[in-house]
């Protein structure tokens, strides 16, 4: 290991070259916010050259010792924070720098940063910076980060990939004007007119008190508020679900009927009167039908659906999960996180017939069956880089064979054994199961002694598992006896009448879920949009309801904004746009003309340009 400057280099020895290892960690450049620009007609960060042409002006980043980061032009004289006055701590200057000396010690320049646009323009800025010094610079892409994808990488080297660059400088320039215009609406605009109906002397309800204070303290402007064309349309499914759910209070029965546990929901019209007073209920069952049948493995996890999972069996925030992931992807344990693709390599492939043979022995054949789940391209699921289960996994690094160069968490563990049981059941046979349906009438035995009919329902239940196939890696068949034809009395003691809801609130997982199939937001997004609008106090988290509640903040900025810039923050605008952004990295749409159809919309809402 030697330094340059601030920057950590490793030198690997293989062979027939040596390899000198180093990160840029992170962006290096990036738009600048200062509009004063010297003469320059400046479109928050984005200058218009002569005849109109769009330059969007990036600069190094720096921080301060407060944390907050400053990108300004011809930045180099620039020693204290302009927001706080601190002291600069840090300037990615240095790192372009080293980047420079250590690129003239070397024959080549391999630049190898994440596989996707934001990786592509990071590697764009690197190549600009190396340039200059080694005109020997190439892009080499990698999924994962195992000795044998990095040893490819470095041997079938790319050139950038400049639609990759261009789609990712428009989303910036798209990002940064609309959060800098709407945005800016919104915290002087729409602050004064929420916090005069806050302050009105008339309003006495808890929901508006809370605001009060910061009414007062912020009295024109308030910067904690944003907008943002995929954001604003998530707020609106958070609002629009807890109207319905709201809406969708119903009566329940919960029944145990032998080892069936049922939830009926009561008709409204049969629900009056019978809530206390029910002393028994009469089930009936009957038409039950037997079949057997072959059940199919899920697809390996992209970003949505691994997220969903973390979710919903883990319980923890999006964010969080994707920090966990990153960290999963560099210690070199699963492939690359952020993907739509469930496509598995024959690497994978391998990897799922390796484990299998171990685990298995002969009994592998009747488990393995290897799936591509997609085809071409160079993107892949999110599997496991090697045979190598939670468990082993764990014992691996506890007697010291692998040395994970950062702490692993149990909570780690946990997000690994869900990725590789996944990933191991959709390499795995579909399970043989025999199911049963049948339906259910009952009926309602008051304590006056009369009876009122409460309708039917119907159920279906797995009595047997007669080959559990890719059931034995990832669990999602568990197997019930069914209760016999025939009328059951039930008891008080096995059922509970209960008010809940039909309608679910939405979760970190279904509004990841839910923007993966309405196609709003990437793999790289859909975290952070859920973040950030908890970060505003848009919305907040109902334990009690067990999912997120939009707060009377975020109900005001999603009327405002839909009232004023409707088609601005639209679903269908945004789907609109993410399609042309697709079209761009694929060199289908010129991304220039979409940068120009940006600033006439922006204008046309009299929202940018002059
Ligand atoms: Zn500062």
């Amino acid at each position: 290991m030697r330094e340059y400057g601030r920057l950590r280099v490793y030198e690997v020895n293989l062979g027939s070259y040596t390899l000198l290892i180093t990160a840029s960690g992170g962006h290096i450049y990036e738009l600048i916010t200062d509009l004063s620009g010297g003469g320059v007609d400046h479109l928050y960060g984005v200058a218009r050259g002569k005849g109109g042409r769009f330059i969007p002006v990036y600069g190094t980043i720096k921080r301060c010792a407060n944390g907050h980061q400053i990108v300004v032009e011809g930045g180099k004289d620039v020693k204290e924070c302009p927001i706080c006055g601190a002291p600069i701590e840090t300037d990615t200057e240095t790192v372009i720098e080293a980047l420079r000396d250590v690129a003239l010690e070397v024959d080549e320049v391999l630049v190898g940063t994440d596989p996707d646009t934001e990786g592509e323009k990071i590697a764009f800025d690197i190549v600009n910076v190396v340039l200059p010094v080694n005109k020997n610079v190439r892009r080499v892409e990698f999924h994962e980060v195992t000795k044998r994808a990095i040893i490819n990488a470095v041997e079938n080297p790319r050139s950038l990939d400049l639609n990759l660059v261009k789609a990712q400088l428009v989303r910036r320039v798209e990002d940064r004007w609309i959060g800098f215009s709407l945005s800016s609406r919104l915290q002087t605009d729409f602050w004064k007119g929420f916090c005069r109906e806050i302050l009105s002397s008339d309003v006495k309800e808890s929901r508006y008190r809370r605001y009060a204070e910061l009414c007062m303290t912020y009295r024109n402007s308030y910067r904690n508020l944003s907008a943002g064309r995929v954001q604003t349309p998530v707020l609106g499914w958070i609002i629009d679900t807890y109207r319905k759910h709201e809406a969708s209070k119903t009566l329940f029965i919960k029944l145990v009927l032998g080892e069936l546990s049922l939830e009926i929901p009561i008709p409204p019209e049969r629900r009056k009167g019978i809530k206390r007073d029910i002393v028994k209920l009469r089930v009936r069952v009957k038409d039950l039908v037997r079949s057997e049948e072959e059940v199919n493995p899920l697809p390996p996890y992209t970003t949505d659906s691994v997220l969903y999972d973390i979710s919903s069996k883990l319980k923890l925030p999006t964010q969080r999960a994707m920090q966990i992931l990153q960290e999963l992807f560099e210690l070199g344990f699963i492939t690359y996180h952020r993907t739509d693709s469930t496509r598995v390599s024959d690497t994978g492939k391998a990897v799922a017939r390796e484990y299998m043979q171990e685990i298995l022995g002969s009994d592998a054949d009747k488990y393995f069956r290897p799936r591509s789940w997609g085809e071409g391209g160079a993107h892949e699921c999110i599997r496991p880089t090697r045979p190598i289960d939670a468990e082993r996994l764990r014992s691996l690094i506890e007697e010291g064979i692998i040395e994970p160069v950062r702490r692993i968490s149990r909570t780690h563990f946990a997000v690994y054994d869900l990725i590789f049981r996944r990933f191991m059941a959709s390499q795995s046979t579909p399970a043989k199961v025999r199911r049963v349906r049948g339906v259910l009438l009952l009926e309602a035995v008051l304590d006056s002694g009369e009876e009122v009919d409460l309708g039917e329902q119907g159920f279906e239940v797995v009595e047997e598992m007669m080959f559990d196939g890719f059931n034995r890696f990832y669990r999602v068949i568990y197997v019930r006896r069914p209760p016999e034809e025939g009328l059951y009395e039930v008891g008080k003691e096995l059922f509970q009448l209960k008010e809940w809801y039909t309608q679910p609130l939405h979760t970190y997982a279904s509004i990841v879920r839910e923007m993966k199939e309405k196609e709003i937001g990437r793999p790289s997004t859909y975290a952070k949009i859920v973040d950030t609008l908890f970060k505003r106090k848009y919305v907040a988290l109902s334990r009690s309801r067990s999912g997120i509640v939009p707060l009377l903040l975020g109900e005001k900025v999603y009327q405002y904004l839909t009232s004023r810039y409707g088609g601005l923050v639209s679903e269908e605008r945004t789907r609109v746009l993410e399609r042309k952004m697709r079209s761009v990295e694929e060199g289908k749409v010129d991304y220039y003309s979409l940068v120009t159809e940006l600033l006439e919309e922006l204008t046309d809402f009299k929202l940018l340009g002059r």
